[in-house]
């Protein structure tokens, strides 16, 4: 049979309301037969996530404070969602027990995964669902990637196929058996390896917005969000500063081809986004780009030497002085007789002085200094360095905004242009991409 993974975000699962769309939804397709859910977020502005309230009580603990009061907001919302959808099975019970662990000092990562672990025992229960632990199942490796053996093992656990499980997300075990938690978010990880250990013919990820946006909406009023991404393309956006879901995520079911789908729990009748291994034929001659992102924070450092193309080694010095330092760089713009380094402002670390000595002693260029406070803007798209126009677009647009541009950089990977502009025209160089580029055409 086939079956989708559906992962329900915080928001999806905050209260027993929103408990009852996550039901319907998975009802509304015989295919959801897999569940993974995170720990209730925020029902409204100034609430906490309980995650955060876990963490709160772990650090309270360990400080030797009190941590009642955030503990009993806890347990309110555990107790509040249990009455309201009429569910009595020992969880409550198991919230004392858990405070019990608490006070005697178990480990942050056994406190804050009790969120999800909670969420989804209560959720298994409404839905009539059996609760699969990924403590064991999921196995997190020192490095924190995780262990190829967990697809085999948590495939087994999930091979009834009428069967419906839930799982709490953000969480497996480490080699010696102890809980071990995924970076914040780490929810849509969980989505992913049940994806694949399951053999899942789609991955849906419920949440509060109906898919990936074109552009930031915070510069962007209302825009056009994205039918249909591409794998290489949404970690561009990601990379770039989108906020898509987990980047970690998409690497267990790019590697086994199964697509994401972004959906909206608020608004389960709106397609949202399909990240797909290869672009439709109708799609990739409906669009040109895939979306714009950026970022502020970068500097650049800037050196120019005459007859730089010919002395061997140079660029190799000049990245092995960074390297000494512990800087890493983002983008490596070059022409003949000069070379950029940009980097993110926080690898500096107030190492200005220290690299610009160095560089001058050893490499002895005509011209070296650092520019600071640069944005960079992506155009992100598949072919799109191919196809003929697209960077003249480019220019022309920021060209009649009066836009300066700073640095242009195409990626090897054709998927993207990068423009470096003053951080004061971050804003206005979103703008006027996204009107040059989309306008009010959807992709
Ligand atoms: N609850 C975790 C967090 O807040 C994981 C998740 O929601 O994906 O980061």
């Amino acid at each position: 049979m086939e079956r989708i993974v559906v992962k329900f975000g915080g928001s999806s699962v905050a209260d027993a309301e929103q408990i009852r769309k996550v039901k319907a939804i998975v009802e509304a397709d015989h295919r959801r037969r897999i569940v993974v859910v995170s720990a209730p977020g925020k029902r409204h502005a100034g609430e906490s996530k309980l995650t955060d309230l876990l963490y709160l009580c772990h650090e309270m603990v360990a400080m030797d404070t009190d941590p009642t009061e955030p503990f009993q907001l806890i347990r309110n919302r555990f107790t509040e969602i249990s009455r309201e959808l009429g569910i009595e099975n020992g969880v409550l019970t198991e919230l004392e027990e858990f405070q019990e662990d608490l006070l005697r000092g178990c480990s942050r990562d056994y406190t804050v995964s009790r969120g999800e672990y909670f969420s989804a025992r209560l959720i298994a229960d409404y839905l009539g669902a059996e609760f699969v632990d990924p403590a064991n199942a999921i196995i997190v490796r020192a490095n924190t990637t995780i262990a190829r053996e967990s697809y085999r093992l948590l495939g087994e656990r999930l091979n009834d196929q009428e069967q419906i499980y839930v799982i709490p997300g953000f969480y497996g075990r480490d080699r010696d058996g102890e809980v071990k938690t995924f970076s914040r978010g780490g929810s849509d990880i969980t989505g992913a390896i049940a994806a694949r250990a399951a053999g899942a013919v789609l991955y849906e990820n419920w949440t509060d917005t109906s898919g990936i946006l074109m552009a930031d909406p915070r510069i962007i009023d209302n825009p056009q969000p994205i039918t249909e991404i591409t794998f290489r393309e949404i970690r561009e956006m990601a990379y770039m500063g989108a906020s898509v879901f987990h980047d970690e995520a998409i690497l267990p079911v790019r590697e086994a081809g199964i697509p994401i789908r972004i959906r909206n729990t608020n608004r389960p009748e709106d397609p949202g986004t399909m990240i797909v291994p290869k672009l439709s034929e109708s799609e990739l001659k409906s669009t040109e780009v895939a979306g714009i992102a950026g970022k502020k924070g970068f500097s650049m450092i800037c050196l120019e030497k005459s007859l730089m193309n010919r002395e061997t080694g140079f660029v190799y010095r000049l990245l092995g002085i960074l390297n000494e330092h512990g800087v890493s760089f983002e983008q490596f713009p070059a022409s003949i007789d000069s070379v950029s380094v940009i980097v993110e402002e926080q690898q500096l670390r107030g190492l200005d002085d220290v690299l610009l000595e160095q560089i001058h002693r050893q490499l002895e260029p005509d011209s070296l200094y650092i520019e600071k406070n640069l944005a960079l803007v992506a155009v992100v798209g598949e072919g799109m360095v191919r196809t003929v126009g697209i960077a003249g677009k480019v220019f022309s647009a920021l060209g009649s905004a009066g836009i300066n541009i700073r640095v242009i950089n195409q990626g090897a990977s054709e998927m993207n242009i990068i423009i470096g502009v003053a951080e004061s025209e971050y804003e206005a160089t979103v703008t006027t991409l996204y009107d040059a580029f989309v306008g009010n055409r959807a992709r």
